[in-house]
């Protein structure tokens, strides 16, 4: 099987990829996809590598890694309240194994059908095992999120809970023990995050900044502080847990992986006061859990935590690749 025949057999085919799909002129198979962006829309574009090893075990489940690697595009997406339309993929791989190939196609090509985005084009080289994935999404220019637009006296918000996929990560090398529930559990939440796509284009015209939290809560909220130019001031205490977290860890850990742990892929919101109610009661119509954690301020610059009033230092604040 050459290159071709394997982006037709697990790319294409099989009814896999729609060769038709809203906005598509030419998908897979030529040497550009052309594409109908919306009148009057932004084109919101991001991209993630996943390597082999660094963001994800190498001998994971296909499926699984062919989720992931789309899921946190997605959350770019979400992160911006865009809608998501089409995406490439880039493949690097080692070997053509035609197992790993079947499931991982299968496991990404699941994830696009459940947020109608449609795969129109990408490359595959071979080489050491890499996930390239380019989303595009669109977004009314005016309830576009961004980083750059908080400012002091906000209420700050995160969706679901933080750590689970942090605690995934230190079951992956060994550093803690876990009932069999919650180590299914942690990695479901690290394997399958929960892009906020829905839910962040239905609360964008409440909210002035968002970010989503791949590489731990404080070291994302520093982005929007910095980029807005506020302090912002935490409440670890008040950071949601769940519960096979608590059933885990002690105190200390389960918040020290919720403040610094990444992946969790949820969202931070930056909320005006005069939105709170509002902003609380549409995210429960939507079925999506959010916490208040803190706020923002113009007294100081960058990240405080506080534990029960008390000034806090966190042991790391984000991933740092070099
Ligand atoms: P070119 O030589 O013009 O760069 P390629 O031979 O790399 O094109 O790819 C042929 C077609 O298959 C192109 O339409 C490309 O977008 C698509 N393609 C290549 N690899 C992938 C992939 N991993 N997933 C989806 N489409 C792919
Ligand atoms: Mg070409």
């Amino acid at each position: 099987m050459n290159e071709f025949d394997l982006i037709k057999r697990y790319f294409q085919s099989g009814g896999l990829t729609p060769p038709v799909a809203d906005g598509v002129e030419l998908g897979i198979g030529d040497d550009c996809a052309l594409l109908y962006p919306s009148v009057d829309r932004l084109l919101a574009v991001s991209m993630d590598t996943l390597v082999a090893d660094v963001h994800f075990p190498a001998q994971g489940d296909p499926a699984l890694i062919g989720e992931r690697a789309l899921r946190v595009n997605l959350s770019d997406l979400a992160a911006c309240g865009a809608r998501p339309r089409w995406f490439t993929l880039a493949l690097t791989l080692p070997e053509m194994d035609k197992g790993w190939l079947a499931s991982f196609s299968q496991g990404l090509l699941r994830v696009a059908r459940q947020y109608d985005i449609h795969l129109v084009g990408g490359d595959t080289t071979k080489g050491p095992l890499s996930i390239s994935v380019q989303v595009h999404g669109e977004v009314e220019p005016k309830l576009a999120l961004r980083r750059d637009r908080a400012s002091a006296g906000e209420l700050i918000y995160v969706s679901g809970t933080l750590g689970d996929a942090a605690a995934a990560v230190k079951r992956f090398h060994g550093e803690v023990q876990t009932d069999e529930e919650s180590a299914n559990y942690f990695l479901e939440r690290y394997y399958r995050p929960q892009p906020r796509v829905q839910e962040a284009q239905a609360l964008a015209p409440l909210l002035t900044a968002a970010i989503d939290i791949s590489d731990g809560l404080i070291a994302d909220l520093g982005h929007i502080c910095e980029r807005s130019s506020v302090g912002a001031t935490v409440n670890l205490d008040r950071l949601p847990l769940s519960a096979p977290l608590i059933r885990s860890f002690d105190e200390k850990d389960a918040v020290q992986l919720a403040a610094g742990g990444g992946d969790d892929y949820e969202l931070c919101m930056f909320v005006p006061q005069t939105a709170q109610k509002q902003f609380e009661d549409t995210a429960a119509s939507l079925g999506m859990p959010v916490s208040l954690v803190g706020s923002s301020s113009a007294r100081h610059q960058g990240v405080k935590a506080l534990f029960r009033g008390e000034p806090t230092e966190l042991d790391s604040t984000g991933y740092q690749h070099f």
